[in-house]
């Protein structure tokens, strides 16, 4: 699951939220992009405890209930009517819209007379278990684009390949931040500066920013609500207060006045991300209200010197593709999920739950034919911004986006209730086959404050349908273990994703 820090009102949340990581999806990887279309302007990812609701529709009927439809009001350009707070105290429960962070949606009662089709829920869990518990031991951590990440794709290559599937590893290259030396470190306290040593701060750089590397005298100039005498800040770094005005505006201001940095602190607890709307000449970094407050004390005592530095290097990563062709070549089917973490956390749900429950649908259906080709995904680097389902799209001729039929994402499924996100068609689909199977399922409305690799090819055109659940309170967090999964829930979305296949040869074309 890739967080943003934006909560936005439904039916708003969906297209913004997609919009927000395709405008941000080059932001590592490319951010000297020439132009941004405009967009919320504290769009952005934050690290730290999730802040990912979903809201489930309410009423049975999934027709009823259609994201996007709807005309809304843009976000203040500061972002201050946008809660965030990922990380913060104001975020628990919160529920934009009226909705409820819980579905609400009582279990189906299976209906009369259906049978329920193939493997059972109840070994497909026992299954995704154990590649869950495997997965877990040997490979987690493995964040973006690692050494880490480069083994778990043997790893799991070597599984597909056990269980009959054409498997290739598929190499890429991403744009991951420097972080040694460290964005932004205080090289001298000055003089009256009493502090705890903390020399490095944890800063991450807006979109945008320029990159390199600069420092000097620490200067408070708070809000900058309107322009600053002519090289007041001249070689030095501004510490900046988030609020009321676009980033942009501050920027602009500090930078004319003569500042070779910015750095901009949090008007609420916790850190936030940001972007510019043009391309800045000095370096920018966002850092945390208590951050901010420790520098404020420092640049007070009138001598203390940081020094900000903004770089990126290229990084391999890597999706695995497995694949089973089916007997007609113009369709396919894709099965995905990403493998890769964030750093230092187990990632038992984020997305070990998702890898696990593939592993088991790959073994279940391994000998089952299909009228069309299945085809497992394993991304890397989601967690750098959707980057391995990018990747693998782009990698398409769209003759060959237009051959898949469906897409299939699982993604952070293992606590809480079990629900699905997605298409209409396949909606319902995954709805009635959880009815027929007497399969505890809800159908989500909304997705705020996340994303995932479903993204990328909604946003090609391709129906999908993500399998998720209620409970992301732990991802990106080192809570995120294995004691939190709940197994049946693994098991319920891969006999749902096993129906669904059934399915979908009578399913539109
Ligand atoms: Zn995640």
């Amino acid at each position: 699951m890739r967080l943003l820090n934006v909560r936005l009102r439904p039916p708003l949340v969906l297209a913004l939220v997609v919009a927000i990581v395709v405008a941000c999806a080059g932001s590592p990887a490319a951010p000297a992009a020439t132009s941004v279309s405009p967009s919320p302007a504290n769009a952005a990812s934050v690290s730290g405890t999730s802040g990912v609701t979903v809201t489930p529709v309410e009423t049975r009927n999934p027709e009823a209930e259609r994201p996007g439809a709807g005309v809304q009001t843009a976000q203040p350009a500061d972002g201050r009517g946008a809660t965030t707070a990922i990380g913060g105290r104001s975020d628990t429960g919160e529920s934009a819209g009226g909705g409820t962070p819980t579905p609400s949606a009582g279990p189906p009662s299976p209906a009369p007379g259906l049978a329920q089709d193939g493997p059972n829920a109840d070994a497909l869990a026992q299954r995704a278990w154990a590649f869950l518990t495997e997965l877990t031991a040997e490979h987690s951590p493995r964040a973006s684009a690692t050494e880490q990440e480069a083994r778990a794709a043997e790893y799991l290559a070597a599984i597909y390949r056990s269980l009959g599937y054409q498997t290739t590893i598929q190499p890429f290259e991403v744009s991951v931040l420097v972080t040694d030396p460290p964005v932004l470190r205080v090289t001298h306290k000055g003089e009256s500066a009493n502090l705890t040593p903390a020399p490095a701060v944890d800063a991450q750089p807006l979109r945008l920013s320029a990159q390199a590397t600069a420092g000097g005298l620490l200067s408070h100039v708070g809000l900058v609500l309107g322009d600053l005498p002519a090289g007041s800040v001249a070689g030095k770094v501004a510490l900046i207060e988030r609020g009321l005005i676009p980033f942009e505006l501050k920027v602009s201001r500090v930078t004319n006045a003569g500042a070779v940095a910015a750095v901009i602190y949090n008007n609420e607890p916790g850190q936030f991300g940001g972007t510019l709307t043009t391309q800045a000449r000095i370096p920018v970094v966002s850092i945390s209200q208590e951050a901010g407050q420790e520098l404020f004390k420092l640049a007070s005592a009138g001598d203390a010197e940081v020094v900000v530095t903004v770089a990126y290097a290229r990084r391999q990563s890597r999706n695995v593709v497995a694949e089973r062709p089916g007997a007609n070549p113009s369709r396919a089917v894709i099965l995905g999920g990403h493998f890769d973490t964030v750093s230092d956390v187990p990632g038992a749900n984020d997305n070990g739950s998702g890898v696990a429950t593939l592993l088991a649908i790959a073994e279940a259906i391994k000998e089952r034919d299909y009228p069309f080709t299945v085809r497992f995904v394993d991304f890397g680097s989601e967690e750098l911004g959707l980057e391995g389902s990018q990747h693998y799209l782009a990698t398409l001729s769209s003759e060959e986006r237009r051959t898949i039929v469906a897409m299939l994402n699982f993604d952070a499924l293992g606590s809480g209730a079990a629900g699905v996100y997605g298409t209409d068609d396949l909606a319902n689909q995954a709805l009635s086959v959880a009815n027929a199977s007497g399969l505890r399922l809800s159908r989500e409305a909304n997705i705020q404050g996340g994303s995932s690799d479903f993204a990328s090819f909604e946003a090609a055109g391709t129906p999908f349908l993500f399998f998720l659940a209620s409970d992301f309170s732990r991802i990106h967090t080192l809570g995120d273990t294995l004691d939190r999964i709940d197994q049946e829930v693994l098991g319920t979305a891969a006999a749902v994703a096993i129906g669904v296949l059934d399915r979908i040869p009578s399913l539109g074309s």
